[in-house]
């Protein structure tokens, strides 16, 4: 039962095969069985899990349909959940229960899906390979001496495990997509406004998006239609119509205009990847779609701009963290300032400290306009780079990233070398693009990721294309030794 997608969960369902608290209780045993293996969990809510269970066998029972209705699923543990603990991966917010559901939370609720628990992630979702959370690192099922990415590395490796057919998970560089692509499962980062941001503890506001992370792009369809939405208590959601994300993906791709990002292929990428990358191209080609190479010229400064726009804005949306409100509080606090030291000291870990130092740094008065307003207007010019690429082109693909899945530690002492795994990724975020990673083949027995990219709000798009390759492939179906 473990093996099933959501699609054929919700026809065995719909079908009375089995019913969702039999599921719900496979997967918790399977997670109680497997999962100390991984650490993909930080918390599991199994009592509400098998009440949601039940109450959606009722809902069907009672003539309800509905493709989430009784469907598990789990949730970054950065997305709030009424009266559940809501820890971001951090001391800091290890006591904390959050005292309301995040519109992704509800919503996903409403339509009947259980919530299996709260994965784990990388401390306030900053990193790449899901090691610096305070509950220690996730492993890559595909080799547990390996790391999963990151930041949604519980999701992925939860996913890919076959702990349950999909989870949330949030993308502020490259957090959906990285780990989807070390792990061989479909990940989606949306349009930014698509899918509020209400409850979803703040890294980099304008950066930051939540999606889906499945093992294919016809789950990821209905895990995103679940999720997407206006939402006015998020003032950046944006009031556009939901489309069927699933009605498009039988679509022919003949004549479909892919351009082909130079730049994607330059020094950097392990060229065992870029072979892989071209299989993925010669395969779309086969059925219909038409190649062109393109150029992004300003790609080469993604990277120093994103490090200091997610800082910077990273390092206000920590400030509130402080040790009065909620979170850790330190010990006989001397005086105020001691309260607030010791406390971000003692709450927060090394990588979030380096950030809040970098972002402090880049908004300080006497560097602001060096930094962030140079940063800003690097954004633009990247921006307008894919504006004028999809005057000419439908998607645009690529690698997800340059290396497959590296060893646990092997980048510890080097945050940049980290910071580099992002180079195809963070690029969406500064535009603000809809983005997916889908299984194209193994590296070393490690799986490789290709990229997706589409105009805005044509996540529709990105999920017909993943569909179709995924139809006459078979990398997305592979399953982990031991799992
Ligand atoms: N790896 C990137 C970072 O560390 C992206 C993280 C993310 O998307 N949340 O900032």
């Amino acid at each position: 039962m473990h093996q099933l997608t959501l699609a054929e969960i919700a026809r065995g369902l719909a079908d009375k095969k089995f019913s969702s608290e039999e599921l719900t209780k496979t997967l918790l045993a399977r997670i109680a069985q497997l999962d100390p293996q991984l650490n993909s969990f930080i918390t599991l809510t199994e009592d509400l899990a098998l009440e949601q269970a039940k109450a959606a066998d009722a809902r069907r029972a009672n003539g309800e349909t509905g493709a989430l209705l009784g469907a598990p699923i789990a949730h970054k543990d950065l997305f709030c959940t009424l009266g559940v603990r809501t820890s971001c991966g951090s001391k800091m917010l290890d006591n904390f229960k959050a005292p309301y559901d995040a519109t992704v939370v509800a919503k996903l609720a409403e339509a009947g899906a259980v919530s299996l628990g709260k994965t784990n992630l990388d401390e306030f979702a900053m990193g790449s390979a899901n090691e610096s959370s305070y509950y220690g690192a996730v492993k890559n099922p595909w080799n547990l001496e390996h790391v999963p990415g990151g930041s949604s590395g519980g999701s992925a490796a939860a996913v890919a495990a076959r702990l349950l057919p999909a989870a949330t998970g949030t993308d502020t560089g490259g957090s959906i997509r990285q780990p989807a692509a070390l792990t061989n499962l479909t990940g989606l980062k949306p349009t930014y406004g698509r899918v509020s941001r209400w409850g979803m503890i703040a890294y980099a506001s304008s950066l930051d998006q939540g999606g889906p992370l499945a093992r294919t792009a016809e789950d990821c369809a209905i895990l995103l239609q679940g999720m997407a939405g206006f939402d006015s208590k998020d003032s950046t959601s944006i009031d556009e119509p939901v489309p069927d994300f699933s009605a498009n993906l039988n679509t022919s791709l003949k004549g479909l205009r892919i351009g082909v990002p130079a730049e994607f292929f330059s020094e950097g990428l392990d060229p065992r990847i870029a072979e892989l990358v071209h299989n993925s191209i010669k395969e779309l080609e086969k059925l219909g779609a038409v190649i062109k190479t393109i150029s992004l010229p300003n790609m080469q400064h993604a990277i120093p701009a994103y490090y200091v726009i997610a800082p910077a804005e990273a390092s206000s949306n920590l400030s509130r963290f402080d040790g009065v409100r909620f979170g850790h509080r330190c010990e006989n606090p001397k005086d105020l300032t001691d309260l607030y030291k010791r406390s971000r000291a003692e709450g927060f870990g090394p990588e979030v400290q380096r950030r809040i130092l970098v972002g402090a740094y880049a908004l300080s008065a006497g560097y602001y306009d060096a930094y962030y307003l140079q940063a800003q207007k690097i954004r633009r010019l990247i921006k307008n780079d894919f504006v004028a690429a999809f005057n000419e082109v439908d998607i645009i693909l690529g690698p997800t990233t340059p290396n497959p899945a590296w060893k646990i530690g092997a980048k510890n002492s080097d945050p940049v070398s980290a910071y580099l795994e992002d180079v195809y990724t963070i690029t969406a975020n500064l535009a603000g693009l809809p983005g997916l990673s889908m299984p194209a083949g193994f590296v070393d027995g490690l799986p490789v990721g290709v990229q997706l990219l589409a105009p805005y709000f044509q996540e529709g798009r990105l999920l017909n294309v993943a569909h179709q390759y995924q139809l006459n492939t078979d990398w997305h179906t592979r399953t982990p030794a031991g799992f």
